[in-house]
């Protein structure tokens, strides 16, 4: 984004989808019915859904015409071998396995690379990645820097990994206990930070010296490009492509998730270099998935996600993307609202402690300000903090994250900025309102990613108030 010059979005429009604005009192019954938990609204009662940039982005024209030459032949389809094609070119890897979607690459990795008792270091959790890893018998270890669990430290590498950690660890439990480093770039959990070329190539070498290879979740690998094209020494000059082929030469595989950065809606891969684990996947993934030349995908959705890679990586949509995010935490900023600072490459994060203080942690005070937005403008967000990091599976108690935060997600190439200026206004609205919500109390609580299907009541009720539309 210039410095001085506005910025607009870097297509036009040529089909629309009307979006409806509810009443107040809808919301406030709609809200409640959904046990004030975003995820059991009804989409149709949302205005504007920053739910999630997970499976919703809008595709091209050039991709809906991908759509119509859908090769649906169970076996050898062509838009495999031009997904197969694409996924080689741009992120380098040899062997690619097609799966439904990023959890089922992860099944697959954690299936074949996991023994019972091992240990996976990694920067920051995320919900179905460790859980694939507790599920095959290992014990997730956090390697990520301090700063990366304070909402308020100003790092532009916040997803790094604190290499330290990673030597304590392997002189605690010895390289052989430890399957893979599973690094995520850039780190969701921890509000979308991205990880720095200097630390991959770091982590790389020290993985190297003791024989533990390194997977990526590269689910928002190109964000992470992005941000270290603004931010590290040594590479204003170079593509978003040329970045993301250096990232993965410090990487034996990735898992990922195609309905993020591939710009498709269902979709994604396991890849890597080792041909034995390559055949270890192929074993698995026709158990779960289907054959290897489609695990999961349509023809079309696999000719689909080949052209949104190479849109993906145009220095101008990325761009674009990003600058609209910062746009919207800008916003924030300027109105006093505690946000995790810097802004990550696909949210904006609501610090839910600083916004709420009122309510303490085990009251799920970020479950609460969701709810509440949704009520105040139909603006949908979602919570990502004490609920979504669920129960010690040893102890039973629940996890109690440093971050309590509400994620207010941008899908791609969806919205205007004009959407953002009223989702500005209406976390404005709620930070005005904030002394009326209450902490809230379990009514249902799954046993495995309960955050999902969670339903709660208030402990005291709320004071309802006007909202923005
Ligand atoms: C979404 C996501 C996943 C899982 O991918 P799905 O396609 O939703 O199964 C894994 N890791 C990260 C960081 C994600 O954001």
């Amino acid at each position: 984004m210039g410095k001085d010059r506005i910025f607009a979005e870097p297509f036009r429009i040529k089909v629309v989808e009307p979006i409806k604005m509810s009443t107040q009192q809808e919301r406030w019954g709609n809200m409640k019915d959904a046990g004030y938990n975003t995820f059991l609204l009804k989409s149709k009662d949302v205005y504007i859904d920053l739910l999630t940039d997970s499976g919703t982005s809008a595709m091209s024209d050039n991709q809906w015409s991908g759509i119509m030459i859908g090769d649906e032949a169970y076996a050898g389809s062509e838009n495999w071998f031009a997904l197969e094609d694409a996924v080689r070119d741009i992120y380098g890897f040899k062997y690619i396995t097609p799966t439904h979607q990023g959890r089922g690459a992860e099944n697959i990795l954690s299936t074949i690379m996991i023994n019972p008792g091992d240990y996976v270091p990694g920067n920051m959790y995320f919900t179905t990645t460790r859980f694939h890893q507790e599920k095959n018998g290992a014990t997730f270890v956090d390697i990520i820097i301090d700063q990366a669990h304070n909402s308020e430290a100003e790092d532009p590498f916040k997803g790094n990994v604190d290499l330290q950690k990673l030597r304590d660890l392997i002189d605690r439990v010895g390289a052989e206990k430890i399957p893979y480093v599973s690094l995520a770039v850039t780190v969701n959990m921890a509000g979308g930070q991205p990880v720095s070329m200097k630390n991959m190539r770091e982590v790389k070498e020290l993985c190297t010296q003791h024989k533990i290879p390194v997977m990526y979740d590269a689910t928002r690998c190109v964000e992470n490009a992005y941000f270290i094209q603004q931010r590290e020494a040594g590479y204003a000059a170079k593509s978003v492509r040329e970045i993301l082929k250096e990232m993965f030469s410090y990487a034996d595989g990735c898992t990922m998730s195609g309905k993020k950065d591939c710009l498709v809606n269902i979709g994604g891969f396991l890849a890597m270099n080792s041909e034995e684990l390559y055949q270890k996947a192929t074993e698995l993934v026709v158990v779960y998935e289907g054959m290897p030349s489609y695990g999961g995908m349509a023809g079309r959705d696999m000719e689909a996600m080949a052209r949104g890679i190479y849109e993906m990586v145009d220095d101008a949509y990325i761009k674009y993307r990003i600058s609209q995010v910062q746009y919207l935490g800008q916003k924030l900023i300027e109105a006093g609202i505690p946000i995790v600072r810097p802004v990550g490459g696909h949210a904006v994060f609501l610090d839910a402690r600083r916004f709420l203080e009122h309510i303490p942690q085990e009251q799920f005070p970020a479950q609460a300000l969701a709810a509440a937005i949704y009520a105040d403008g139909g603006v949908r967000t979602m919570e990502r903090g004490i609920v979504s990091a669920g129960r010690d599976k040893n102890t039973g108690e629940n996890h109690q994250p440093k971050l309590e935060l509400v994620r207010v997600t941008i899908p791609r190439r969806v919205y205007t900025l004009s959407h953002m200026d009223v989702v500005a206004e209406c976390i404005k609205n709620v930070y005005t309102n904030r002394q009326k919500i209450k902490g809230l109390k379990f009514v249902y609580e799954a046993p495995q990613l309960r955050f999902f299907t969670a339903r709660f009541k208030p402990i005291v009720p709320w004071e309802e108030w006007e909202g923005t539309v």
